[in-house]
Order: structure tokens, then C-alpha cells, then sequence
């Protein structure tokens, strides 16, 4: 696989990456390292055991393989896990809902949150009175994108109060016989 990244880390956009400046497979001056080796094809297993080797001494190896899985980057070795390994925690982790991040996110902090994280951000967002300007900070989205995911939760929250009220159950009906707590015969 050819790639012109400068390293696997380099995929991820969003939350924070300072970590990558950790990385072994960053190629510098004293320590060149071939980034084409992290994008092998299955059966290169000179390349795939050079880059797992390289893996296998990183600093940054867990947060390598979170940002992998959180932002989706299904190619290439991430966090010493080729693509193949790493295929079902893809699949497990887009379902993941983790409501510390979510805090954590509104808190200003920059996580890279699954779908269900980031619905689960606008929600807790939009009841705790965040303004849609702070929204889109948080988000990294645009203020319009922020208004809109404002409108729908807005929308969600009015059909989920409708329909809470058309499940309500009647009043009991009063004009039969009182129950007293003597009519159970408990000591409570
Ligand atoms: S774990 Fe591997 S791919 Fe990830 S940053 Fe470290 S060396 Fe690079």
C-alpha cells in the first residue's frame, strides 16, 4: 500500500495529538523510519514484523490504538494491530458510549468521541444551557452545524415529552374504596 503520510499517527484530525511527538514511527533526523512499512499488504510479513517491532517499544502504543479506533482509521498498522486485527474492535467501538468522555468533552476538553459520544455531547450540551458558538467549539463544527444539532435535539426532547404524555396512565379511580396502611395488615 503507498501512502505519503509521514507516519500512521498523522491520520487523526480531531482531539488531541501531542502525543504523536512521542511516537517512535515519527522519522527525524537520527532516527529515519520508513512509513511505508505501516501500510504493508497482508502478505508482506517482513514489513508487518518491522513495524510491529517498532510498535513494541512505543510510548504512545495504547494512545495510538485508541486514536486509531476512535477516529476510525482503518488502514495501515496502528498501536502494533494491523488492519485485520484491529477490525473488530472497529466494529465494537462505534458503539461505544462512555459518559466520563462526554463530560469530559463538555468541559473543554479535545476527545475524539464516537457518534453515539457525540450525540450524547449535544444532548447533555443542550440541557445544561451550552451556547451553540461554545457548541461548535466543542464539536469542531460550524455554528450553523451547532443551530441545527440544537433544532433536532430540540425536536427529539418535544416528540419524546409527547409521547410520554400519551403513555401516562389515567388517574386511579377514586370513588371506589380507600385502602388505609391498617388494610394490609403490616406493623409498618
Ligand atoms: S504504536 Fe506504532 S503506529 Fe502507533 S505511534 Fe507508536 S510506532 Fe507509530
Amino acid at each position: 500500500m503507498t501512502s505519503t503520510m509521514n507516519g500512521p499517527a498523522h491520520h487523526r484530525q480531531l482531539g488531541d495529538q501531542t502525543w504523536q511527538a512521542d511516537a517512535v514511527c515519527q522519522s527525524t533526523e537520527y532516527n529515519p523510519v520508513d512509513p511505508e512499512v505501516f501500510f504493508p499488504e497482508p502478505d508482506e510479513t517482513a514489513k508487518i514484523a518491522t513495524a510491529k517491532a517498532l510498535c513494541g517499544q512505543c510510548p504512545v502504543r495504547r494512545t495510538c490504538l485508541d486514536a486509531a479506533l476512535e477516529s476510525g482509521t482503518t488502514d495501515g498498522i496502528r498501536g502494533g494491530l494491523t488492519e485485520e486485527e484491529r477490525r473488530a474492535l472497529h466494529e465494537k467501538i462505534a458503539h461505544r458510549l462512555d459518559y466520563s468522555r462526554v463530560n469530559d468533552t463538555i468541559g473543554g476538553r479535545d476527545i475524539h468521541l464516537t457518534k453515539a459520544e457525540r450525540r450524547a455531547v449535544v444532548y447533555a450540551a443542550f440541557r445544561q444551557g451550552v451556547s451553540e458558538q461554545r457548541l461548535a467549539w466543542l464539536l469542531k463544527i460550524t455554528e450553523e452545524h451547532a443551530q441545527k444539532l440544537y433544532r433536532e435535539t430540540r425536536r427529539a426532547l418535544r416528540n419524546r415529552d409527547l409521547n410520554q404524555t400519551a403513555k401516562t396512565p389515567s388517574p386511579p379511580d377514586n370513588s371506589g374504596e380507600h385502602l388505609n396502611r391498617d388494610d394490609f395488615g403490616t406493623a409498618a
